[in-house]
């Protein structure tokens, strides 16, 4: 008889669910935590893939549930190695991660580093004004599963193209990932457990517009992940303009909440600030960046080169303004760091992602 309900998604269960599932099936207990190793440790995106367990379980298995992986729909690459990827979802949307290349200096040596840029939302709900995904409509949040999907997928890409696995994991690309806050903490979790990816939390940064209630949440929790914080402007009312975001969340509030972050979590701080051509680039503003930087401890300034979108009307500050900009940083002690855009002739820098 053909079966008209529909199927569970099985990478949505956890372990005790999925030991209930196994013995539901008439499988012993134990068979969960197989399943469990093929889906995180594995990154099995099929039951033919588990083969420890017989014919007649999966067949079982694929009768009552399913899975529902990302797809790679689109690829590009960029002169400078950047690779850009659009994700189909079960459902037809599609969201964008990309692989960075770059070359750090890291303990006095270069390095090479392979940056996963990840997306937590199909589109996004926060109408930051430069942003390109900014002017898309939020549809809905990712699962926990398309996050890590993201990560196997742009890992896999990076071994292929440059011969190296993933460095770090930003989550810099489409959505909040605080409004998605479950779902984005439960993706961490499978990439960073020994018994799933075992990726270091070290290596991990979220990114946010600012949401203070939720920075604290990440404090109570005691995440062991890096926080950046995507600040762009360092006066209220100026700030609210470009991330309305801000209204509701003002810069004190974020420098609580940062604080409480801090306390808690002793995690790396970052602020992001793009500068913007005769918008936030001027000695005031490098004057109230230093001093927002001294309320906050350890904290760590990107600059950021801003990439034009053609629904924007700002533009880049230009290098000598940029250069005065971090000297000026650099003579009050604030470590900065300017971020070169990478992956501009394919719009996967910073800000351009927007489904093309
Ligand atoms: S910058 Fe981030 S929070 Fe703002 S609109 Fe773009 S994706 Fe959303």
């Amino acid at each position: 008889m053909e079966r008209t309900e529909k199927r569970r998604d099985i990478r949505s269960m956890g372990i005790k669910e999925l030991e209930a599932a196994a013995q539901e099936l008439g499988e012993p207990k134990f068979r969960g935590k197989q399943m469990h190793e093929w889906i995180w440790k594995h990154s099995a995106t099929s039951f033919e893939a588990m083969t420890n367990l017989s014919n007649a379980f999966r067949q079982k298995l694929q009768e009552h549930y399913e899975f529902r992986p990302l797809t790679i729909d689109a690829q590009q690459q960029s002169t400078d190695g950047t690779v850009k990827c659009r994700f189909k979802l079960f459902d037809g949307n599609v969201v964008e991660g990309v692989l960075i290349p770059s070359t750090e200096r890291a303990e006095d040596r270069l390095s090479d580093r392979m940056t996963a840029c990840l997306s937590s939302q199909v589109g996004c709900s926060l109408n930051c004004s430069f942003c390109a995904t900014g002017f898309m409509d939020l549809k809905r949040n990712l699962e926990p599963a398309e996050i890590y999907d993201q990560v196997v997928m742009l890992n896999r890409i990076s071994q292929q193209v440059h011969g190296s696995p993933l460095t770090n994991i930003v989550f810099m690309g489409m959505g909040e990932p605080l409004l998605n806050y479950r779902n984005v903490l439960g993706a961490i979790e499978r990439i960073t457990a020994p018994d799933g990816l075992n990726i270091s939390a070290k290596r991990i940064t979220v990114s946010t517009a600012g949401i203070a209630k939720m920075i604290r949440r990440l404090g109570d929790d005691e995440v062991r992940f890096n926080l950046a914080l995507s600040l762009h402007h360092t006066h209220d009312e100026a700030r609210s303009k470009i991330m309305p975001i801000n209204e509701s969340n003002s810069l004190d509030a974020l420098v609580d909440a940062l604080n409480y972050f801090y306390d808690k979590t002793g995690g790396r701080i970052t602020f992001e600030y793009i500068l913007f051509d005769g918008l936030n680039e001027s000695k005031e503003d490098a004057e109230r960046l230093v001093q927002l930087c001294r309320r906050v401890p350890a904290a760590r300034v990107n600059i950021i080169e801003y990439n034009p979108i053609d629904m924007a009307r700002f533009q880049k500050s230009e290098q000598q303004r940029r250069e005065r900009f971090v000297d000026y940083l650099h003579q009050h002690r604030v470590t900065a760091k300017v971020r070169r855009s990478r992956g501009k002739d394919i719009d996967a820098a910073c800000g351009q992602l927007a489904n093309k």
